[in-house]
């Protein structure tokens, strides 16, 4: 076969660009990314030798090495790991799959700080494009495990790269970069030097459970960290040894670990470049033994709203990585927690649907939960900026444990935190909503809907203004359904001022404002179920209402009926439900409804008169069109609507 000239995917070119005219300050980590591949192609490989006999793959002496050419200035970094096809070269290494990225490189595009570009680009997981930092040349040669084919691939990083058949491919995966000249003012290091190499590998891939390489230094016969590979030494030309400590970080006592030996482990995991928000590592002793390492992200990944989102913690038996993206560890609200699981009395080939029954981890399911809440809840108070970029990014999924979860529902609820009328930015908790509650209030209030704006400018808050009393504005589709399942947070009930019948007086109402109300009720009988009649298409009731003070009608749901904004959630999810009427709520305090009423009074209930009926079909429209809602007909509206406006 010859050599076939690609081009690269639009997205990815971008990319490359980027990685080229290096946005990212510190080199040095394109040697944790590669060898991050390395590390991830052999755990593939074993697993599938693990679950497939017939693989026709050597798993004898799994490794990682790195081999550097002062002369030639080039370092190439192997592994004799799973490997790829020539299609999977061509579609994993030309093209980025993932779906925000267009959005996050117009982002980009658009930063202008140089930390924030490099926060940024961290979160593309660009992890094998990164050797372009340090190269201009890269060479992948590799032959898939079981496959007696390989291939090898070859890009400046221009826009372009040429795929071609390599004989005697040894399997795995060989990426040889032709390193820039070094470059002190850029950070760009002699990753030819084999103390630097040493030096990086030692500060970002140590963990790694696998053994990295080197040809051993003539000045460190007795290498202090790694054991001498003896075995793999003999063939060569010169000695090979081992140069990370393969330490499992989460079997280290917390005092013996660095942050940063933890965050590297997390980028790892993670394929992020961004340090984790928070580290948590539990250790279960006794009878049922296990350790966790886990990792809350400083960022949402653009995919934690998508179905076919990966998630899941990596599984290790006694120190052997099992499986990746074990969800049965954490509950899916829980998805963007990352870490690992490594149990002391599984079964190594244990499967998933053993899994799913296991009691054990059930146990262990329950334990993290509680330790991950737990964690947060102690970070709200010891650092609450850094909870709140937390609940920033993962707010939205926490919520809908308040749907799943009901053992730690009251945990979760502490946790939130909602926007509210109490403060334009600052985001209030339920517990500091119930501090500021005011004397006689016994409910928490709040309003769903699609934004703040929206939300704050509705009808339905007008006497909540009025009275000063505060309102929670919530605005995450999630939250129309949680509320719906969460009846009340410390003894006081969740309530929305757009449901049922609200009275903010009845605490402080006298004799004259109840016969005041009285007689109102009285003078508005007739018109309201004459209303009731004449709009029966849409609502289930017209009645006074106590919510208004300067709009002259709105629509409100009833206690216990569903709004339509659910609704319209369950009918997107193919769900058939009913259409549930509303009631609309006339403000008697308003010159239109009043003078409605007077007319509709001297008219003595004509029946025949069109005209007020047209202002009912009016007044009805107005309501919904306030909330935000849509009109079934708005040609017919605008036209009554003209015809009333006409001088
Ligand atoms: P990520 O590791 O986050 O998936 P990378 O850009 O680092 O992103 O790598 C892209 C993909 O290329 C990997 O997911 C993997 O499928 C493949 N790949 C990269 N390096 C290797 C390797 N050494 N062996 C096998 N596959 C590799
Ligand atoms: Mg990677």
């Amino acid at each position: 076969m010859s050599a076939e000239i690609h081009e690269f995917q639009v997205e990815a070119r971008q990319l490359l660009q980027l990685m080229i005219h290096s946005i990212y300050s510190n080199k040095d980590v394109f040697l944790r990314e590669l060898v991050s591949n390395a590390s991830d192609a052999l755990d593939k490989l074993r697993l599938e030798a693990l679950r497939d006999d017939a693989l026709d793959a050597d798993v004898s002496d799994l490794h990682i090495a790195l081999d550097a050419d002062a002369q030639a200035r080039t370092l190439t970094v192997r592994d004799n790991g799973v490997g790829m096809s020539r299609d999977e070269v061509v579609s994993l290494i030309g093209t980025i799959a993932s779906s925000g990225t267009a959005r996050l490189l117009q982002e980009l595009k658009d930063t202008k700080d140089a930390d924030a570009a490099a926060g940024l680009i961290g979160q593309f997981g660009v992890g094998f494009y990164s050797a372009f930092m340090v190269a201009d040349e890269v060479t992948v040669v590799t032959r898939r495990a079981g496959e007696s084919q390989g291939t090898r691939w070859t890009s400046r990083g221009e826009g372009t790269y040429t795929v071609e058949a390599a004989d005697d491919a040894p399997q795995g995966t060989a990426v040889t970069l032709h390193l820039k000249p070094a470059d002190a003012e850029n950070q760009l290091h002699d990753y030819t030097d084999s103390w630097k190499l040493r030096e990086i590998v030692k500060r970002y891939s140590d963990f790694i459970t696998w053994p990295i390489r080197m040809p051993a230094h003539a000045t460190t016969a007795a290498d202090p960290g790694g054991d001498s590979a003896g075995e793999g030494a003999e063939s060569g030309p010169a000695a090979l040894e081992t140069v990370n400590s393969m330490k499992a970080l989460w079997a280290r006592s917390r005092e013996e670990v660095t942050d940063e030996e933890y965050h590297e482990l997390y980028k790892h995991l993670a394929h992020d470049w961004l340090d984790p928000a928070e580290t948590i590592l539990l250790r279960a002793e006794g009878t049922f033994e296990y350790q966790a390492l886990l990792f809350i992200p400083s960022h949402a990944p653009h995919d934690l709203f998508t179905r076919d989102q990966r998630r899941g913690l990596q599984l290790y038996v006694k120190r052997v990585h099992i499986m990746d993206d074990c969800e049965e560890l954490l509950p899916p609200y829980l998805r963007f927690v990352k870490g690992v699981v490594d149990a002391q009395d599984l079964s190594l080939n244990v499967s998933r649907e053993i899994l799913q029954q296991d009691r054990q981890i059930q146990m262990i399911h329950r334990r993290l939960t509680k330790k991950v809440l737990s964690t947060l809840k102690d970070l709200m108070t010891s650092a609450p900026d850094r909870y709140a970029t937390v609940w920033r990014e993962f707010g939205r999924a926490l919520k809908e444990g308040l749907l799943s979860d009901f053992d730690n529902r009251d945990t979760l609820l502490s946790l939130c935190s909602f926007a509210s009328t109490h403060d334009a930015d600052e985001p209030t908790t339920l517990a500091q909503y119930v501090e500021r509650m005011k004397e006689g209030q016994e409910e928490i209030y709040y309003l769903t809907g699609d934004s703040r704006e929206a939300v704050e400018n509705s009808p339905h808050m007008e006497a909540f203004r009025a009275k000063g009393i505060e309102v929670l504005l919530l605005t995450d589709s999630v939250d129309e359904v949680w509320v719906t399942a969460v009846p009340a947070f410390d003894g006081k009930q969740l309530r929305s001022v757009a449901k049922g019948e609200v009275d903010l007086d009845a605490g402080e109402q006298d004799k004259q404002t109840v016969s005041d109300r009285e007689n109102q009720q009285k003078e508005y009988t007739d018109l309201l179920s004459w209303m009731t009649g004449e709009l029966t298409q849409d609502v289930k009731e017209v009645r006074l209402s106590t919510r208004l003070i300067v709009s002259p009608a709105c629509l409100v749901s009833d206690t216990y009926d569903i709004t339509p904004a659910l609704e319209t959630m369950y009918r997107a999810m193919g769900q058939d439900v009913p259409h549930t009427k509303r009631i609309l709520e006339l403000n008697p305090g308003h010159p239109l409804v009043s003078s409605l009423n007077k007319a509709h009074t001297e008219r003595n209930g004509d029946p025949d008169d069109s005209g007020l009926g047209d202002i009912a079909e009016l007044l009805y429209g107005m309501a919904l069109i306030a909330e935000g809602g849509a009109l079934k007909d708005p040609a017919r509206f605008a036209k009554l609507m003209a015809d009333r406006l006409t001088v």
